[in-house]
């Protein structure tokens, strides 16, 4: 069957239009008890089976307390199908009234309406933009959330910004039992430093009452916390007339000092307990005592960085050691300008480590050659770390001297790299020179390592290996140690050759670093790529020597965080360096039964020191409510934490590449999800395909997952570097830029647009809008089909925007686009440094601003810019099969149109059999939750 036959198979695709509404809740109180949400107030034993074309819930303008909506909902139902595989017609949203967001606001009240978005990702992305353009998303009063790729306002109102912390579910299901009969996991996603809006700085509470030491030093005191269960004070505390407080965590009740709470403000006033920003903020950061150091006994230090520079032979020759030059030369000044306290020291390493002495007095470079790779020491000590300001003229010097190496002296290059002997020096330089307190790591590796400590090069059996796990002793030994020591690397692979990338990117996986993947450095402009990459990554560096710890509310606890560091165990991690990337999916498990209509709360507490040396504790907390009904429990779904947990679970069980069984262990776990909804909440007397709506896309982009290179066949070898990258990328990436590496978004410009759109609706050009009416043509499924011969399209994909046309491209748009002769044949425009020139045309300013907003959503300065013209660039085929994953692939995973009428047969299947959890038995019936692969 074609791919314009399928396309009518959505005719069986009926979406709950009116799945997440939430009524209107009057909130009475200050900070309202957000949590429960009784979505069909007056009629709970009312059935939910949906009707064809009658929406299975009661419509907003029925409970929504007598505040009239002016919400037009226009929903046209699609026609019911006799057979899935009957094409009837296409269910797209033109159909649909796309209403913006409106949302009348009342003292002391808010609601959320009932509006719906698309089920087609393209479609669903605009929508769920524009609904956000005119309302502030409320934490204590919204609980359906944006998009990962919205950018939204946020008003923290004693819950944190959802971008801080999200939980899979906001109406947490009472018991085990009903979470099973979602078949989806409990769990969170934790961002810490994630980007928010307004992008206020997070306060820092005063504990201001600094107690006056013997020794004359001031010491911080120590924020109030729950004696029972160490839970730092935070909105959901309860304060008692008797001075006593009851920790919203272990429900304890403690006495506490006044003078404790009610502290003493700058002005010598005593301040009011409700301003205090503790208890009414969602997230603030504590100063903290000396008894909170890493190292004990000793003073946290600014960050320290260390720049390792491979020189081999081939780096020297493939430009690698050149743009790596360059590429800390822009680091060092960024260091200079913003972060000033820091300190820095350069490294390379041939066959032998060489090291360099920074001291400020000196009047030329000075290098210090180690040939003892399988016994390191350090040379000096006195000048390897110094002020970037201090030294700046050393430094460039020094530079200009590894530059002069690198060109000139070419007869002293040398093959082999000591890579594993270069990582242990710098962690010995960084232990030395910080007391053991740790820092950052940057280094660049252009070939396999082949002497002294850590030599991969008797490995000749990598071609055989099924699995993605790191087995080499000293790799995994000094990963350990590093993480001991706070220690984080970021490493830059410089070329496309089999490196072992399992193996050398092991300690930058454990120790949270972030690693870079240059596969043709010369061809690509690789180069001038690199140094921008490494400013970006140094420009969001929030702190290091991080602790995490997250605390449920009783009944609940941490059964999981996904990471490795932690063998994916409830052990506190450890992150030597946090950025504003840092993201940690954990999942949680059931102690106790919970008490329905209660609110359950979250803390996740991260212990760690600013780049400038000061020890803080952030605090970050959100609730949802209990709920013993799996139609609440459904609606309030959070897909996006419930797609990272399922990811996560996949690649900690990659113990055998078996990808053909791992598709299938995703699907069964599709269908599950799917069939449970089927039967316990949307009926099962439809014929038509149900997708809840808070999880209408989860099978695209599960699907899209399965088509990822990481999941291809592998015919040759497990451990190719683009398999091992692309894994890493899953377990680095924070939700927005997975979001887009999930599904590209594309972005049609050969279309007629209006004034307004793609113009930034705020004054911090940060949310972008396009007029309701553009929708429909702005919105680009990411298939072959959707791209129109002539066409020219902007596409993300998180990391790189691309840009695509043809020979039949209109060659004015590009002139306005670009500023390319239309007389140059296409194969011949290039882009400078890959970035999009300032032309100053309409079409060149909108463009601009796309790329502007998916810098800010994904927390980048720049974006590289790269053409992507069919038959013209090399990389076009592999580049185009990654972005347009709709389509049928090359190793026959299916289109997404044919996918979802797969999953529908089998649900219906398992429905006849009556193959499914129930929840109105007992706790017999369990789930046998402990599957092979996923763990929920
Ligand atoms: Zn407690």
């Amino acid at each position: 069957m074609s791919q314009d036959q399928l396309a009518g198979d959505f005719a069986s695709l009926n979406l709950e239009q009116n799945g997440p509404q939430i009524p209107h809740v009057h909130k009475k109180h200050k900070r309202p008890n957000r949590a429960y949400f009784d979505i069909r107030p007056g009629s709970p034993s009312r059935s939910a089976t949906p009707v064809m074309g009658v929406p299975p819930f009661n419509t907003a303008d029925s409970f929504n307390n007598g505040v009239p909506t002016d919400i037009s909902r226009g929903f046209t139902p699609v026609t019911q199908s006799p057979h899935p595989n009957m094409p009837m017609g296409t269910a797209h949203m033109e159909d649909t009234n796309s209403p913006v967001y409106q949302q009348q606001q009342m003292p002391g009240s808010s609601y959320e309406d009932d509006s719906t978005t698309s089920h087609i990702i393209a479609t669903q992305r605009w929508e769920d933009q524009n609904q956000h353009l005119q309302t502030t998303f409320e934490t204590a009063n919204n609980s359906i959330l944006p998009l990962p790729s919205t950018e939204f306002y946020c008003m923290d109102q004693g819950s944190c910004d959802p971008r801080l912390m999200r939980l899979s579910m906001y109406n947490v299901p009472e018991d085990e039992h009903l979470r099973s009969a979602t078949k989806l996991p409990l769990g969170l996603t934790v961002q810490p430093f994630a980007p928010i809006l307004p992008s206020e700085v997070i306060p820092v509470v005063g504990s201001t009452d600094n107690i006056i030491l013997d020794d004359g030093s001031g010491e911080v005191k120590e924020p109030l916390r729950c004696k029972r269960c160490r839970t730092y004070i935070n909105p959901g505390f309860k304060f008692g007339y008797d001075s006593s407080a009851i920790c919203n965590i272990c429900h304890v009740k403690m006495q506490i000092s006044m003078d404790d709470f009610n502290s003493i403000d700058p002005t010598g006033q005593r301040g009011n307990p409700a301003d205090k920003l503790e208890i009414t903020k969602g997230c603030v950061d504590f100063l903290v005592p000396k008894i909170y150091n890493a190292v004990q006994n000793v003073d946290p230090v600014p960050l320290h960085y260390i720049f390792v520079i491979d020189v081999t032979l081939l780096a020297n020759e493939n430009g690698s050691s050149v743009a790596m030059i360059e590429a800390i030369k822009g680091s060092i000044e960024y260091i200079k300008e913003n972060q000033q306290n820091c300190k820095v020291a350069i490294m390379s390493f041939d066959n032998k480590l060489r090291f360099y002495n920074l001291r400020p007095d000196l009047e030329a470079a000075q290098e210090y050659i180690v040939n003892e790779v399988n016994d390191v020491f350090l040379p000096l000590y006195n000048g390897l770390f110094v002020n970037p300001l201090e030294s700046e003229n050393i430094i460039n010097d020094t530079l200009k001297k590894i530059y002069e190496f690198v060109v000139g002296d070419k007869y002293s290059h040398a093959p082999q790299s000591c890579y594993g002997a270069a990582l242990e020096a710098a962690s010995m330089a960084l232990d030395t020179a910080t007391n053991k307190q740790g820092g950052k790591i940057i280094c660049s590796l252009n070939s396999l390592p082949t002497v002294g400590n850590g030599n991969l090069s008797l490995k000749k059996d990598d071609a055989i290996k099924t699995h993605l796990k790191c087995d080499n002793e000293f790799y995994n030994k000094i990963s350990a140690k590093m993480l001991r020591s706070y220690i984080s690397l970021d490493l830059y692979v410089t070329n496309g050759g089999f490196i072992d990338m399992i193996t050398v990117t092991k300690p930058a996986e454990i120790t949270s670093g972030v690693v870079k993947y240059y596969p043709n450095i010369i061809a690509n402009e690789d180069e001038y790529l690199l140094g921008k990459d490494m400013v970006d990554e140094i420009s969001k560096i929030e702190g290091y020597q991080a602790l995490l710890k997250v605390r449920p509310s009783s009944g609940l606890s941490v059964e999981s965080y996904y990471l490795d560091s932690v063998e994916y165990g409830d052990r506190d991690p450890m992150i030597p360096v946090v950025t504003k990337d840092t993201t940690i999916d954990v999942l949680l498990k059931y102690d106790n039964k919970l008490k329905v209509g209660t609110d359950v709360h979250f803390q996740t507490a991260l212990l760690y020191t600013d780049i400038h040396g000061v020890r803080k504790v952030r605090s970050i907390n959100c609730d949802g409510g209990v709920s013993n009904n799996i139609i609440d429990v459904f609606k309030l779904i959070n897909q996006d934490v419930v797609m990272r947990i399922i990811i996560k679970d996949i690649i900690r069980t990659l113990d055998v590449c078996d990808f053909v069984n791992i598709r299938k262990v995703i699907d069964e776990k599709i269908v599950d999800v799917l069939t449970q909804y089927r039967a316990l909440v949307s009926g099962t007397s439809s014929t038509q395909l149900i997708l809840p709506d808070a999880l209408k896309t989860l099978p695209l982009y599960l699907l899209s997952f399965e088509k990822s290179n990481l999941m291809k066949p592998n015919n040759q070898s497990a451990r190719g570097n683009d398999r091992c990258f692309d894994l890493l990328k899953y377990g680095m990436f924070s939700p927005s830029k997975l979001n887009f590496k999930l599904y590209p978004q594309i972005i049609p410009f050969h279309i007629l647009l209006e004034q307004e759109d793609l113009s930034f609706y705020d004054a911090n050009e940060t949310m972008l809008q396009v007029k309701p009416t553009t929708i429909p043509n702005i919105s680009v499924r990411n298939s072959h089909t959707s791209l129109e011969n002539g066409g020219c399209y902007f596409i993300f994909n998180g990391e790189t925007v691309y840009l695509w046309f043809n020979e039949n491209t209109n060659r004015m748009l590009l002139y306005d686009l670009l500023a390319v002769d239309p007389s140059l044949p296409i194969n011949q425009i290039s882009l400078f440094f890959g970035s999009l020139p300032e032309t100053g045309t309409d079409i060149n300013i909108k463009a601009a601003n796309v790329i502007k907003y998916w810098c800010h959503i994904t927390s980048q300065t720049s974006l590289p810019l790269l053409l992507l013209r069919p038959h013209v660039d090399q990389y076009y085929s592999s580049v185009s099969a990654e972005l347009l994953c709709e389509d049928k692939t090359m190793n026959m995973i299916e289109s997404y149109n044919n996918y979802l009428v797969q999953l529908h047969r089998r649900i219906q299947e398992k429905i006849a059999k009556d193959d499914y959890v129930k929840v109105t038995q007992s706790g017999k019936n369990h789930e046998q939750f402990h599957q092979k692969f996923v763990q929920f």
